[in-house]
């Protein structure tokens, strides 16, 4: 199987401003951003995406929350708030097949979203 996108970063074989980084998860910049703050966060181990999760994977998927929780405390959005999205399968529109959590800020956002 060939290399994703995100795995070619997490092995530094293509560039990204990283965010955050510790022994379970990467956070770097979204290369095309849809608000002024647009962070993925990335698990190192290979997900595919959250319906492909393993009940083992808990505590690697909790953990990638509260990182995402810290970088938006770290960027400024802990006060102004801010959204987290996971794009699951095709209707969703995830492009790239390694389980990433988008997240975006710094601007109001609308609900239902597109
Ligand atoms: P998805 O549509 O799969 O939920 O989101 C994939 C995201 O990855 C998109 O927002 C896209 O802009 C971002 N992306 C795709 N390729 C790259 C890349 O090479 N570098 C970075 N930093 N982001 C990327």
């Amino acid at each position: 199987m060939s290399k994703s996108i995100f795995q070619k970063i997490i092995d530094r074989e293509i560039p990204a401003k990283i965010a955050y980084e510790d022994d379970l998860v990467l956070a770097f910049h979204d290369i095309n951003p849809q608000a002024p703050v647009h962070v993925l966060i990335i698990p190192k181990k290979p997900i595919t995406r959250i319906a492909e999760a393993r009940p083992e994977d808990h505590t690697v998927l909790g953990h990638l929350l509260l990182k995402a929780g810290l970088v938006a405390a770290q960027l400024g959005l802990k006060e102004s708030g801010f959204r987290l999205v996971f794009n699951n399968g095709r209707d969703a529109g995830e492009a790239v097949p390694h389980l990433h959590c988008h997240l975006l800020g710094g601007r109001a956002m609308t609900w239902p979203p597109g």
